[in-house]
């Protein structure tokens, strides 16, 4: 079974081809618009979009080594995400699928991040997490602790209350004034630095859920005062400043993700989501595992921000169900009911 894969929920236009649950390619264009904004500009990011969109399809087709004529289905991220960004994508895949008189389905980005853990990279030898298991999703616009009980049967356990642990990455790295996303910058000059050299407060929140505002607010202020004191103090302080917004990041995931181990019972974890590319989160979950704690599911590295093999390998499991979209299929942009959604109802 051949299932192309089309990604283009926010800012990266990806398209994959899959035989089966193995990758044959996977291309993603990246949208360098944004960086001097801040944040993704949404109207820009469509018309990206729309410029990026044939390209990249037909590279991956290409690269996969197959004709457009052997695909099975066409899989496409529904929602959730920017509307125009989802729009040029599902329009494409309809009119794509249409074309070729093949299975349209669609997919749901959050467990595509999480079902990223089934794509096997050629010949591939690695375990993939057994079912029941837990995920932490860390990425740009979700913090979640979901427990999969199947495929498509999972429950978030847990949640941010505010930002997202990918936009607290995000926001720090903006007060320090690194450009757009800075995710990635603190992750690479945190490497140098020291996680104890400063510290800031924590969040109290009840249960299994997160919040991350107070932290950035914290780390806000900090600086405020101490820029007032040194004007120099971030460049100075850079590494040391990145090790430990990153580190109290880390550790407040860390917590919380330790405690639905407990509670649950359930030992296998895995990490899914652009933030799952960081460093230190992955260095946490190695030791958890080192201590028996834990047995740890880390995606490769391109895998964990947006990619439509995720989306692909998503398509396959729901194509062997024969689970296939109507063509009038409208995409979403937010996260509907909760996310047990092999069935939206809405
Ligand atoms: P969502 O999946 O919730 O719709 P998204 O698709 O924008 O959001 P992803 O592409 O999954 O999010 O992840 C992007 C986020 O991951 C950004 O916030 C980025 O800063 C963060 N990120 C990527 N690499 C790293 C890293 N090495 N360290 C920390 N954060 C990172
Ligand atoms: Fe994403």
């Amino acid at each position: 079974i051949y299932i192309l894969g089309i990604e283009s929920s926010c800012d990266d236009t990806s398209a994959a081809v899959l035989s089966d649950t193995e990758v044959l390619s996977n291309v993603i264009a990246n949208q360098q618009v944004h960086s001097n904004f801040g944040g993704v500009v949404p109207e820009l990011a469509s018309r990206a979009h729309q410029q990026n969109i044939i390209p990249v399809i037909h590279e991956a087709i290409q690269r996969a080594g197959i004709r457009k004529e052997e695909l099975s289905a066409v899989a496409f991220t529904r929602g959730p995400g920017l509307l125009g960004s989802l729009l040029v994508g599902t329009s494409f895949a309809k009119s794509f699928a249409y074309g070729l008189n093949i299975p349209l389905v669609e997919v749901d980005h959050m467990q595509a991040h999480i079902l990223a853990h089934f794509i096997r990279p050629k010949l591939s030898e690695e375990p993939v997490p057994q079912l029941p298991f837990l995920c932490l999703t860390v990425s740009g616009g979700h913090t979640q602790i979901v427990r999969i009980d199947d495929y498509f049967e999972m429950e978030v356990i847990g949640q941010t209350i505010d930002d997202a642990a990918g936009e607290a990455f995000d926001k720090a790295a903006k007060i320090m004034g690194l450009p757009y996303p800075g995710g990635p910058l603190v992750d690479k000059f945190g490497k140098t630095g020291n996680p104890r050299a400063f510290g800031f407060s924590k969040p109290n929140i009840p249960g299994l859920d997160y919040s991350f505002s107070g932290l950035k607010t914290s780390f806000l202020y900090f600086l405020r005062d101490r820029l007032k004191e040194d004007p120099d103090f971030i460049e100075k302080n850079k590494e040391d400043l990145c090790a430990s917004i990153q580190d109290a990041i880390v550790g407040s995931l860390m917590e919380k993700l330790l405690k639905a181990v407990e509670q649950t019972g359930i030992r296998q974890v895995a990490v899914a989501g652009g933030v799952s590319a960081n460093s230190a989160l992955r260095r946490a979950f190695m030791a958890q595992q080192e201590a028996g704690v834990i047995q740890a599911f880390i995606p490769e590295f391109q895998f964990t921000t947006d990619n439509a093999a995720m989306i692909a390998i998503a398509g396959y499991f729901k194509f062997l169900k024969r689970d296939f979209a109507e063509f009038s299929v409208s995409p979403y942009s937010r996260v509907v009911s909760l996310f047990v959604c092999n069935e939206f109802f809405f």
